[in-house]
């Protein structure tokens, strides 16, 4: 029996889908590249926009068309990930499976059924008690051996208005620290270069240290002597502390939770990286207030200005930090001055990169009940200045590589092209001359900088 796997949406469900690839394995699956040979097609999707969940509609469409000429006769679709109660209702009768990511240690169970549906309350209290700890022990079959995302945290207490994620993915709950740290460092022990620390919220991170864990419980500083409760700061202290040659990346901080401890530590810890995705998410304090996003501009500014400060104190006058952000134009009832607050900051932040979303409403969230009155046209056009804006500040940002020596990690060949990524998170490229590509490719290596654009690096072998 054979399995393809496609996944829509975050790093999170590209994460789970590599512990849905071992569940798989573990019950004598074999993984396909032809979709149309898979004896069991698994979706995980993720109903947050609109968008993906017409590409999941077109895909299982085109599978049905094909099943009597391409696909295995009885070829069966599964779908996981974040999935809204209407696309439940909707996808019910279009496939044979319909199963909790959560519930993934029980899948070998439903699958010997003919179809089967399992997607209770992502929120219910009983369903994340029985569930949670297990989902978490579900170990990943890796797909990419220098980068692994490891999740420490999944779910959401935030209630932004305008977003599905608390329905989907439930409560916050976090990873005990002890797992955590036991896979990073046998990660680390395989030779992985990038550890990406996943959660939605992930500087709201708590666990408790067990007594039984002395070794653990001396090595943290976080949460005071006797407390033994480890937050984000902590863990980012202990994974810092795993001897080896590698960079530590997370996503997604939320600016409401980023403490002045946060902030140093990012800085001492050498192996975290001189970037951070710091969703600002709009410009404007009353847009900011209807998207329940508890903090003001003033406070965003005040606490970039801090991080930035802080890491030049640590790491030397001539650091660059890059800096990202996820930005929503054409919020309801975003009115034009509102907007160019937002182009007003986007011009003083100057971000190396910002992922621009158009607005669109979501069914069960707050700001689905307030009208959407702001035109598509005009939602484009607050795109289109965004992004000029962008173009600028990055280059601007992109110039002051030229010249420099980085450390860069190397992850595919394309084209005649090497692409890698610096500790900043930029993207390079270097030409394939003579170099083999095993001596470049998951290893670190020295580049030189001796181009920028508005993307990206390019460079030699120093
Ligand atoms: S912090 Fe807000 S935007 Fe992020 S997942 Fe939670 S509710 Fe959604």
């Amino acid at each position: 029996m054979n399995y393809f796997i496609i996944t829509y949406g975050c790093q999170m469900n590209w994460s789970d889908s590599e512990r849905i690839a071992m569940v798989l394995k573990k019950i004598g699956y074999k993984q396909t590249s032809n979709e149309n040979e898979a004896d069991l097609m698994v979706i995980n999707m993720c109903s947050v926009r609109q968008s993906a969940v017409n590409r999941v509609y077109g895909k299982i469409e085109n599978f049905a068309k094909s099943k009597n000429i391409l696909r295995q006769k009885n070829s069966k679709i599964l779908l996981t990930g974040c999935i809204l109660e209407k696309d439940i209702r909707n996808f019910k009768d279009k496939v044979d499976y319909i199963l909790s990511i959560k519930a993934l240690k029980h899948w070998s169970k439903f699958l010997k059924k003919e179809e089967y549906f399992y997607y209770p309350n992502q929120r219910d209290l009983e369903f994340n008690k029985k569930f949670n700890l297990k989902y978490f022990k579900t170990y990943p079959w890796y797909k990419n051996k220098f980068s692994a995302f490891v999740p420490i945290s999944t779910g959401c207490d935030n209630f932004c208005s305008y977003c599905v994620v608390p329905y989907l993915r439930g409560p916050e709950i976090s990873r005990p620290v002890e797992d955590i740290i036991s896979e990073v460092k046998n990660l680390v022990q395989k030779g992985y270069k990038e550890i990406w620390l996943l959660g939605q919220n992930v500087n709201s991170y708590k666990s408790q240290i067990p007594a039984r864990n002395a070794s653990l419980r001396s090595r943290s500083d976080a949460g005071g002597q006797n407390s033994k409760l480890l937050n984000f700061s902590g863990l980012l202290k202990l994974v810092n502390n795993i001897p080896g040659d590698f960079w530590i990346r997370f996503i997604s901080p939320h600016p409401k939770d980023f403490s002045d401890e946060l902030i140093k530590t990012m800085a001492k810890c050498e192996k975290i990286t001189s970037y951070l995705n710091l969703p600002v998410q709009s410009g404007d304090n009353k847009i900011l207030k209807k998207m329940n996003r508890s903090y003001t501009v003033e406070q965003y500014k005040k606490l970039v200005k801090k991080i930035r400060k802080e890491f030049i104190k640590v790491r030397g006058k001539d650091i660059l930090f890059c800096l990202t952000t996820d930005i929503i134009v054409g919020f309801p009832g975003e009115t034009k001055k509102q907007f160019e607050n937002t182009v007003e900051l986007f011009k003083e932040i100057k971000f190396d990169m910002a992922y621009i979303s158009q607005y669109s409403s979501r069914f069960g969230t707050a700001a689905f009940n307030l009208e959407d009155d702001v035109a598509q046209k005009e939602k484009k056009e607050r795109d289109k200045i965004l992004t000029e804006i962008l173009k600028k500040t990055a280059l601007e940002n992109n110039k002051k590589y030229i010249g420099r020596e980085v450390k860069v990690l190397f992850e595919f060949e394309k084209s005649g092209w090497l692409i890698g990524k610096t500790k900043e998170y930029k993207t390079i490229k270097l030409k394939v001359k003579s170099c083999k590509l095993q001596d470049f490719i998951g290893k670190f290596v020295k580049i030189k900088i001796t181009e920028a654009d508005l993307w990206g690096l390019k460079g030699e072998v120093s």
